[in-house]
C-alpha cells in the first residue's frame, strides 16, 4: 500500500493517527495520514466512529468529508499549505483558510477509567497494573508539553481511582498511578496506604519536589521502591525559575533530606540541559548542587552501613509545540556535546554519581519532529534506508532551519490550525521567562 495518501484508493483502507505526538504536531506525517485525531479519544472517537460505521457505500472523498466535520478531526488533504522561503522561517498560507481542529479533552475524568487494559508479560509495566489518577499538570513550566496540552488538569475522584485500584488488585499486585504530575493527586497519601492495606505495592513515576507526602513515601519504600526520582530540571536557581519550575535550592535538598531519612538512598534527579540562555556557570551551579545531595547520600549510608547512589538523567532541551518555549531554537548538538563533556569531568570527582543520558541526535530528531512541517515527508520516507543525514543531504533539506532556529513572535507556526488553549498566554508566559 502506498505510503501517501494521496496515491490511495477507494480499495485500500483510510490510515488514521492519534496520540500526544500528533496533536502536538501532526504535519511531519500529515502527507502519509487519511485523517489524525487532534485531542483525547474518549471524547472524539464516540463520535468519529459513529461517522465510519456507516453501512451505506460512499465513496473515499465523501467519507473524509464526513469525518472533517466531527470535532478534533484533522483531515490534512483538505487543508493546502503555501510555504516561501525555508524552514520553519517560511511565510505559511492557508488555501482556503480551513477552520482551526479543536483539540478535544474529556470533561469527565470520572467516567471512562483508564488503566491497563491488555495484560501481558510483553510490555515495559508488564509486573503492574496502571491506573489513571489525574490527566495534565497545573504547574505549567514553561518547557514541557505534557503540562500543557493536557490542559485543563483534571483529576479523578478518590472513590473512582480506588474503585480501579481494588479490581487492579485482583490482578497484579503492584498498582502504578499514573499522570503527569501524580503527587498533585490530592489525596495522594491516603491513596497509596489504602493499596498497602490492601495488600498491594505501589509505583509513580517520580515526585514532586515540593509537596512530598509522607504516607506516600512510606509506602513506597513498603512496596520495595529502591529508587525515587525528583526533578530539579533546571540545575541554577536562575534556570529553575526560566523555566518557572517554582523550587529553590533548599526545597531540593529537605526533598532529599526527607527521603533519605526514610532509608531511601538512591535517588534520580532529572536535568535539562541547553535551555535558553544556559552558561556554564549554570553547569557549575549544577555540579554543586549534586554535591550537597551526593554528601547526604553517602552520610546517611556510612550511618546505616548500606550503598547509595545519585542517578543522574540529563537530557538537552527540545523546543515543543504549545508551550511559551516552542519559539526557542535548540542549541547546537556541537555545544550539547561540550557541556555533556564539562559535566562528566565536574561529576567524574564524585563517588556513587552516575550520569545517564538521552542520545544528542534522537533528540535532534525530536525536535525536528516537533517542529516540523510537510517537507518533511520526502525526508521520512528515505530515512529509514538511507539515514537521517544522507537522506537530508540529497534531499537538499536543511534540518538546522527547523531546529536550531529562534522563530518570532509574529511568525505563523505549523502547528497554529489547532486550536490547543490560550496562544496569547504562551506569548505572555514567554514574554516573562526573559524579561527578568
Ligand atoms: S515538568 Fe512536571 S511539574 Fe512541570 S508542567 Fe511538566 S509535568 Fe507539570
Amino acid at each position: 500500500m502506498p505510503s501517501c495518501a494521496a496515491e490511495r484508493d477507494s480499495s485500500m483502507p483510510l490510515v488514521m493517527a492519534g496520540g500526544a505526538a500528533l496533536f502536538l504536531n501532526p504535519e511531519p506525517v500529515a502527507d502519509f495520514m487519511d485523517f489524525i485525531c487532534v485531542g483525547e479519544a474518549e471524547t472524539l472517537l464516540p463520535a468519529l466512529l459513529r461517522v465510519l460505521t456507516v453501512d451505506e457505500q460512499i465513496v473515499r472523498r465523501e467519507l473524509l468529508a464526513r469525518c472533517a466535520v466531527v470535532p478534533g478531526v484533522y483531515v490534512p488533504s483538505f487543508y493546502q499549505i503555501t510555504y516561501a522561503g525555508a524552514g520553519i522561517a517560511s511565510r505559511i498560507t492557508l488555501d482556503p483558510a480551513p477552520p482551526t481542529v479543536q483539540r478535544l479533552w474529556d470533561g469527565d475524568r470520572n467516567g471512562a477509567p483508564t488503566v491497563s487494559t491488555i495484560l501481558t508479560e510483553n510490555t515495559e509495566f508488564s509486573h503492574m497494573y496502571l491506573v489513571e489518577v489525574a490527566r495534565g499538570c497545573p504547574r505549567g513550566c514553561r518547557f514541557c508539553a505534557a503540562g500543557f496540552i493536557y490542559l485543563p488538569y483534571r483529576q479523578r475522584s478518590m472513590e473512582s481511582v480506588m474503585e480501579e485500584v481494588r479490581k487492579g488488585l485482583q490482578k497484579k499486585k503492584k498498582i502504578g498511578l499514573v499522570g503527569a504530575a501524580v503527587s498533585d493527586f490530592k489525596g495522594i497519601g491516603e491513596l497509596s496506604r489504602f493499596i498497602v492495606q490492601q495488600g498491594g505495592k505501589v509505583s509513580v513515576a517520580s515526585l514532586r519536589i515540593d509537596c512530598l507526602d509522607e504516607q506516600l513515601v512510606d509506602s513506597l519504600k513498603v512496596s520495595g521502591h529502591k529508587t525515587v526520582a525528583l526533578a530539579p530540571e533546571g540545575g541554577s536557581q536562575r534556570l529553575r525559575d526560566l523555566i518557572k519550575k517554582n523550587i529553590d535550592e533548599e526545597q531540593i535538598l529537605s526533598a532529599c533530606d526527607l527521603l533519605i531519612g526514610k532509608d531511601m538512598l538512591n535517588l534520580k534527579l532529572y536535568f535539562i540541559i541547553g535551555l535558553p540562555t544556559e552558561t556554564m556557570a549554570d553547569l557549575d551551579e549544577m555540579i554543586a548542587l549534586v554535591a550537597k545531595v551526593r554528601d547526604r547520600v553517602i552520610d546517611a549510608a556510612r550511618k546505616n552501613k548500606r550503598l547509595g547512589e545519585v542517578l543522574l538523567s540529563v537530557n538537552p532541551f527540545i523546543p515543543k509545540p504549545f508551550t511559551p518555549f516552542q519559539w526557542c531554537g535548540m542549541e547546537d548538538l556541537k555545544s550539547l556535546e561540550k557541556k555533556v563533556r564539562y559535566l562528566q569531568k565536574g561529576l567524574g570527582g564524585l563517588s556513587n554519581v552516575r550520569m545517564q543520558m538521552e542520545g544528542l541526535k534522537d533528540a535532534y530528531l525530536q525536535a525536528l519532529l516537533s517542529r516540523g512541517d510537510r517537507r518533511l515527508a520526502p525526508l521520512i520516507l528515505q530515512a529509514g534506508e538511507k539515514g537521517w543525514k544522507k537522506a537530508a543531504r540529497e534531499l537538499k533539506i536543511d534540518t538546522d532551519s527547523w531546529v536550531r532556529r529562534d522563530i518570532s513572535l509574529d511568525e505563523v507556526l505549523p502547528w497554529d490550525f489547532i486550536d490547543s488553549g490560550d496562544k496569547e498566554k504562551l506569548v505572555s508566559e514567554y514574554r516573562k521567562a526573559f524579561s527578568a
